[in-house]
Order: structure tokens, then sequence, then C-alpha cells
């Protein structure tokens, strides 16, 4: 119903899915019936994926956001065959940007992976409100978001500090952490998706999850060694 519904990896999964545009149409600006003003974040969603879509490569021109009311039918035609028309000069996705298929796919399934990633670095540009297009070209940079990617953070689970509480475990959305009772627990990297919720819940007289940036996340600890040998008490 809201175009503010539309979420990144609804157009990610368009294009991976073969779409060689994608286009949203929204309510006018400062005329939503309700206080959430959907659009503005549709149009916030449109201007990150924009840079993005930059970063790995594909024409960001492949991406657009009009705003209409439901009576102007025939702005929506002109717009959608405008949109349409253009995306055809543009060529075939990939393909134009001389990307092959696999490749293609790869990348799309890599930032897909990401879209929680992104929101979390990106939350307060995302709930803004924009007053005028030149504030649209500016709300992300091309250095932003390749500081975004450069400085990309990983979570890693401290071996000596982990007391296997299992509440990342139970946690985390992706069901990137394996463990158990007694178990130390340990990130499989390929399936977390950097929503950094382990580093929030695990209890702070552990601190067991470290934030990593910049530097190669450690090696897991292997399967045979991560049985938990709790200290008895001293008296
Ligand atoms: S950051 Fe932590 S909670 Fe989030 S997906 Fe990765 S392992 Fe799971
Ligand atoms: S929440 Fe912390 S202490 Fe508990 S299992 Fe996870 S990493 Fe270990």
């Amino acid at each position: 119903m809201c175009s503010g519904r539309v979420d990144m990896a609804f157009v990610l999964r368009a294009f991976s899915n073969g779409m060689d545009g994608v286009f949203l149409g929204g309510c006018r600006l400062n005329e939503c019936n309700y206080v959430t003003h959907g659009n503005y974040h549709a149009l916030n969603m449109v201007l990150l994926l924009k840079r993005i879509m930059e970063h790995i490569g594909l024409n960001p021109e492949r991406l657009k956001i009009e705003f209409m009311s439901g009576a102007e039918a025939n702005l929506f035609v002109e717009d959608v065959n405008g949109f349409v028309k253009k995306v055809k000069t543009l060529g075939p996705l990939g393909e134009a940007e001389g990307i092959d298929r696999q490749e293609l796919k790869a990348r799309l399934a890599e930032m897909s992976k990401l879209v929680p990633y992104f929101k979390l670095m990106n939350q307060e540009k995302l709930a803004s409100r924009l007053k005028s297009p030149e504030e649209y070209e500016g709300l992300f940079t091309k250095e932003e978001i390749d500081k975004l990617f450069s400085e990309m953070v990983s979570y890693y689970i401290d071996p000596e500090k982990c007391q296997a509480c299992m509440t990342c475990l139970r946690r985390c959305p992706a069901e990137a952490i394996v463990g158990g009772k007694n178990k130390i627990h340990v990130i499989d990297q390929d399936k977390c998706i950097k929503c950094g919720t382990c580093f929030e819940v695990c209890p702070p007289r552990f601190e067991s999850v470290r934030k990593i940036s910049g530097e190669p996340v450690p090696p897991p600890i292997p399967e045979e060694k991560r049985t938990l040998v709790r200290k008895a008490k001293e008296k």
C-alpha cells in the first residue's frame, strides 16, 4: 500500500530475478495521509541504493522513484513509459555494464545479505525528510558509500570470554551462530548479516563479542576445542 514498505531487498531481488529496471511510484511528498510519511523512506532508500548500485558497477539510472497522486493517471503513464524507454536504451542489466551473469548474481546476493548492515549504518539519513532535489543529491555521497564498504564491520566471539549462555544464538536473526549448551559459540561469517545483535545482547559481564573493522577476522576456534571448561570457584 505504501511506498515506504518497499524494502531495499525487494529491489535487489527484482534485479537478481533479471529485471533491467525498477520503478517505484509513491504519493507526493508532504501529502501522506499518515504521520509516517513512508514516501520519504522510499525516496531515501532509493538514493542509498543508487549509490550502492554504482559501487557494484550497475547503472543507477535503472532505479527510479516518482511521486504522484492517485488522480494523476496521465503522469503515471508518462513516467512509466519514459522509464521503460530509458531502460531499453540502457540495455540488459549486467551485460550492458560488462558484468557476466554469474558475477552479477554474486554481487547482488552479497548486497542483499548486507541490507540490514546498510540500514543500521544509515538509520538517521534513511529516516530524514529532505526539502529539495538539491538535498537529494547530497544525502549519500560516493565517498560515504566507499567508506561504508572499506570500513565494514565484522563480529567475532572471543573464545576466551564466551560463557555459552546462548543469548546471542537465540537472538541472531540469520542463524549465523553455531553453539550449544557448554559449547563456545562461533559466528559463521558467511551467514552473518552484520546486524550487530550479538554485540548488543552479549551480557556486559562477559563482553565476548568483538566488533572488528579494517582487519581480518580471526579464524574460528576448532570444533574439538569448543567444549567450555568452567573454572572451579576458588574457596
Ligand atoms: S551480527 Fe551477530 S546477530 Fe547479527 S547476523 Fe551476525 S552473528 Fe548474527
Ligand atoms: S551471548 Fe556472549 S557469552 Fe553468551 S553465548 Fe553469546 S558470545 Fe557467548
